[in-house]
């Protein structure tokens, strides 16, 4: 047989080898950063456009780069960073594999201008697919600035795998974030086409934390120190947390951040009874070790580290946090919010408790023989279902859509004189409902016609919020105004995330005003309560930075869907009579009644005919 070994060309190799370094435009950034810091940068200017997919571009006041280097950057495996193996045991610098330009030029555009302190004139570099295109002397600065234009130009398949602007604009921030929170003394900016987004002047880490994260963290934030000969740890880690996900989680060693499933635990076993169940820590905690002990080579990413001694630095910061938690008084929260999810009827949902009212008869004399004693009357405050939540039974089922149009109750059944037991001298019978039981707290099981069905109260009530949602945003419906409007204090990543929201939830009814640093939000859907928009919004927010799951739904629906998913009761929950007929008549009101809006099955129906089945019963 004949042989069939080749080498790669150049340039597949280089493709192959790109995509474990840059598998999106973030990754670019983060390279991009990490060189710039290297090159002893005192101020990295980031600028993006299309959230990375047209331009990434950093411009530094480093060291910069001769005529020569600037050209042999872009080769493979070429570095200044180190020289031999042993180097990787010492390694004072973020870079050192020697791969991160050449990926960058195999898989965009790339533009470099660069000048060294002293230099007359700089150098100007364009590249194609790692080759040199143009070379010439320019008018320059000291520094570099380095252009990557069209990623994936060349790799069509890669470029369509990229997700959304927004999306890949948070993968943008985030690395952002973890370069200048592990650098708080060098100046970072980040420019989104044409708008600042960050302006991080050098400063201390509290300071920088609160930049990026917002001045109302400071009250949270308890330091952390501790100094062994093994490794000195710093930071801080936050005394309370709302957070369902691990966006504020920062592991900075030897100022590269890294990810560390181990190290997370030992913070986390810290904070052991001192956060709600499902709640994360937030940290930004500092480790500084001799190199030697630790080896970064381990992926190319350089985001996981090995630890020579993992179990002692593990038992170090899970003392150092607790004794910091111990130390500044840190108590298990108590739980004034008990979930008004888990105790408040559905019906009392969006009301106001009437305060209770008496009235008294001023004839009345306690001591006059035969007045009756009940003259004083307290009453306590009725619940005040909305007009449709005791619906005409007949009316229960109305609107449904041509497809459960089954699903009416029969007539049959309105008229008094057919009823089972109706007399003749009582016509104005009041008409029968038909019947729903909460079955075991679980289920709304219902008839109608010849169907029983068995109804999921949690689902259905997240497709019915689900559908008002939408269809307020279509048709601008009620909202309510504050009195007095909500003041927010976000971050700029979420200053950010809800400009890219705005479209979606103003016509929802959530009305912002924005006053140079502060947000106000004026008013809310109608189906919200005030005291629950803090939390909604927040969540969104963190939703829409880290991704809402890919489901291909268009930002509205994911939205909407999240919003049902928290607004809509729990499984459970215990529901008045009143407020099954009203989660039963809304749901077959609605365009989809089949399913929730994860796609999840609402209710199963039992013809009558499959029980005449089962117990042999003629039809
Ligand atoms: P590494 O960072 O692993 O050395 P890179 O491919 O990222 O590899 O960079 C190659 C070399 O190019 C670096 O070692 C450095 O000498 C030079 N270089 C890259 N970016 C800059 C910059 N912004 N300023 C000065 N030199 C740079
Ligand atoms: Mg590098």
């Amino acid at each position: 047989m004949s042989d069939i070994i080749r080498l790669l060309p150049d340039h597949v190799a280089n493709q192959i080898a790109a995509g474990e370094v840059i598998q999106r435009p973030a990754s670019a950034v983060k390279e991009l950063l990490e060189n710039a810091i290297d090159a002893k940068a005192s101020q990295i200017k980031l600028i993006v456009k299309d959230a990375g997919k047209t331009l990434i571009q950093v411009i530094d006041n480093g060291i910069g780069m001769s005529p020569t280097d600037a050209r042999l950057a872009f080769e493979r495996h070429a570095t200044s960073k180190i020289r031999e193996a042993e180097d990787l045991f010492s390694l004072q610098t973020k870079g050192f594999r020697g791969e991160a330009l050449a990926s960058i030029a195999a898989v965009s555009q790339v533009e470099v201008i660069t000048a060294q302190e002293g230099d007359e004139l700089g150098t100007e570099l364009n590249l194609q697919a790692n080759q040199v295109v143009s070379q010439q002397a320019c008018v320059a600065v000291k520094g570099t600035s380095i252009s990557m234009k069209n990623l994936f130009y060349n790799i069509p398949a890669r470029r369509k795998f990229l997700k959304s602007d927004s999306v890949e604009m948070r993968y943008i921030i985030d690395e952002f974030t973890r370069v200048a929170l592990a650098h708080p003394d060098i100046h970072f900016i980040l420019y989104n086409k044409d708008t600042e987004m960050f302006n991080l002047p050098p400063t201390h880490l509290r300071q920088r934390i609160l930049h990026i994260f917002g001045a109302k963290m400071d009250e949270r934030l308890v330091p952390v120190k501790e100094e062994t000969e093994l490794v000195k740890i710093s930071g801080f880690v936050c005394r309370s947390s709302t957070k369902k996900h691990k966006s504020h989680q920062f592991f900075i060693i030897n100022h590269r951040f890294i990810k560390d499933r181990y190290l997370h635990h030992a913070v986390n076993s810290a904070f052991e009874g001192l956060l709600k169940e499902g709640v994360q820590p937030e940290y930004f905690l500092f480790l500084e070790m001799n190199p030697k002990d630790i080896d970064i080579n381990i992926h190319p990413t350089k985001t996981e580290i090995k630890f020579e001694n993992e179990q002692v630095i593990y038992a170090l910061l899970r003392t150092a946090v607790k004794h910091s938690l111990g130390q500044f008084n840190v108590m298990p929260p108590i739980d004034f919010s008990i979930s008004e999810r888990l105790d408040l009827p559905y019906a009392y949902k969006d009301k106001t408790p009437k305060m209770p009212t008496f009235s008294v008869d001023p004839t009345f004399n306690p001591f006059k023989q035969g007045q009756e004693n009940q003259k004083v009357r307290v009453h306590s405050p009725q619940p005040s279902y909305p007009k449709k939540a005791a619906p005409q039974w007949e009316s229960l089922y109305t609107g449904v859509p041509s497809k459960m149009n089954d699903f009416e109750p029969t007539q049959a059944l309105s008229t008094p004189a057919e009823l089972p037991f109706a007399q003749e001298d009582s016509p104005n019978l009041p008409p029968v409902k038909p019947t729903i039981l909460h079955w075991a707290k679980k289920y709304l099981v219902t008839h109608v016609k010849d169907r029983l069905l068995v109804i999921h109260p949690a689902r259905a009530h997240q497709r019915v919020v689900y559908e008002k949602l939408l269809n307020q945003q279509r048709l601008h419906g009620a909202t309510q105004q504050l009195l007095f409007p909500l003041e927010f204090d976000f971050s700029p990543a979420e200053a950010a995330s809800l400009q890219a929201l705005l479209p979606i939830l103003e016509p929802m009814g959530f009305i912002f005003e924005t006053q140079q640093a502060t947000v106000r939000l004026l008013s809310l859907p109608a189906l919200l309560k005030e005291s629950q928009a803090r939390e909604v919004i927040a969540d969104l927010l963190a939703q829409h930075m880290h991704g809402f799951p890919s489901t291909g739904d268009e930002l509205s629906k994911q939205v909407a869907k999240r919003l049902a998913y928290r607004l809509s009761i729990v499984q459970g929950q215990v529901l008045l009579p009143q407020e099954q007929e009203l989660l039963v008549c809304e749901l077959f009101s609605c365009s989809d009644p089949e399913r929730s809006p994860s796609g999840k099955k609402i209710y199963y129906e039992l013809p009558i005919k499959e029980i005449d089945l089962l117990l042999s019963v003629k039809a």
